[in-house]
């Protein structure tokens, strides 16, 4: 298969910021970008050549679009398995539709990591009754369509679990028991159309409300654990066939072993301090792998932090951007968004350090002044 070369058009399904910074990487190195969502002026379309507008049910919109384009990838892995099958009958979609179709739906997801005997927290499927022996604390999630926490609750008990199921309109769920993790870490890599993979090793990962807070890379865990991540990764990447960037989340316990949380089949927000911090970004790290170009190095330039800044930072006032770019370590991410709310992803900044640790307290340190009081 011939490699789709620099003057090539690249599509991207999903127009968000993971969109935009795969079309930053794809503009230095001189490709041509199309990008389609329901959305106008979106992050990913503010950069793209052509932002196509559009349902993703529509797909004759869908078919005109990948007829435009060299290859198709995505950066959001709720897109309808209909909509990926539609644009691969016409251009290559990577990663492919089989990747999309489990990992876009939690129950898929871990009935196929079970079934492959990678290690998961144990789970039942909920369809149209509760099971009434299953151990608590337990978590509720919605099967489908669910991130950063959302359509999820924690139980305790079988009050509880009813409760929660009714405010979840009794959709079809999964509910899997709580796991006491020490840590949350998570391993970005990607595998090109050669089967090759490379990794950025073991990220730390912390969340406030759920959603992702800050980053430390690399993560300081034990040998075996370190080597476990990245064989659980390579093996997850062979079996879903897998090309492009993704990222596996996992819950480390206190005895060193893991569990897998989630598969994001994509560039993923704990993988973001690789654009300042590596010669090969995730994001580049995508493009090669689905232009079917050799994979780039993954090695760091010194440990990073991240840190995400979330439309929270807005209020009471406009973020003090001064005091912030006062920081000489900082490096300012924004993603064009117009409209700050709460918990909404607005930009991210990124710190080297003398270590994880010491970046970390950079990248905390400089956003806290974004809320200090302006001049
Ligand atoms: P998710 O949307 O499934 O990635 O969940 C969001 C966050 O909720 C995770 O990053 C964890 O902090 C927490 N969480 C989810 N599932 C579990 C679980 N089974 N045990 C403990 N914490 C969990």
């Amino acid at each position: 298969m011939k490699p789709v070369l620099p003057g090539a058009t690249l599509g991207i399904l999903g127009s968000g910021q993971l969109g935009r910074m795969f079309a930053l990487a794809a503009r230095r190195l001189g490709y041509h970008i199309h990008v389609f969502s329901p959305d106008k002026k979106s992050p990913a379309g503010q950069i793209a050549d052509k932002e196509i507008v559009g349902d993703y049910d529509d797909l004759d919109a869908i078919a005109a679009f990948a007829k435009k384009v060299d290859v198709v990838t995505l950066e959001f892995e709720n897109i309808p398995i209909d909509a990926a099958l539609a644009a691969e009958k016409i251009t290559p979609l990577r990663p492919g539709p089989q990747a999309l179709h489990t990992t876009q739906h939690r129950l898929r997801e871990k009935t196929f990591l079970k079934t492959n005997a990678f290690p998961v927290t144990n789970f039942v499927a909920i369809t149209d009754a509760l099971p009434t022996d299953f151990p608590f604390p337990a978590i509720l999630k919605t099967a489908g369509f669910g991130y950063d926490g959302k359509g999820q609750f924690k139980v305790t008990n079988q009050q509880e679990l009813i409760t929660a199921w009714q405010q979840l309109d009794q959709q079809p769920c999964v509910l899997e028991a709580f796991v006491p993790f020490e840590r949350e870490v998570s391993v970005v890599a990607a595998r090109g159309l050669d089967g090759t993979v490379v990794h950025y090793g073991v990220f730390d990962n912390t969340h406030a409300n759920h959603i992702l807070d800050i980053t430390t890379a690399p993560a300081i865990l034990p040998t075996k654990a370190f080597k476990d991540a990245i064989e659980i990764t390579s093996g997850i990447f062979e079996k879903l066939d897998i090309i492009g960037t993704s990222c596996v989340e996992f819950f480390l316990n206190h005895d060193g072993s893991l569990v897998v949380n989630e598969i994001a089949p994509r560039p993923h927000n704990s993988g973001h301090l690789t654009i300042d911090a590596v010669t090969t970004s995730q994001f580049e790290q995508q493009l090669r792998a689905v232009c079917g170009l050799p994979l780039g190095d993954t090695s760091f330039q010194s440990p990073a932090a991240m840190a995400n800044l979330l439309g929270d930072l807005w209020e009471p006032a406009t973020p003090n951007w001064s005091a912030l770019l006062q920081f000489p370590e900082i490096r300012l991410h924004l993603y064009g968004k117009d409209e700050a709310r709460p918990g909404r992803k607005m930009g991210h900044i990124t710190a080297l350090g003398k270590s994880g640790a010491h970046a970390a307290g950079i990248v905390r340190a400089a956003r806290a002044a974004l809320q200090s009081p302006g001049v």
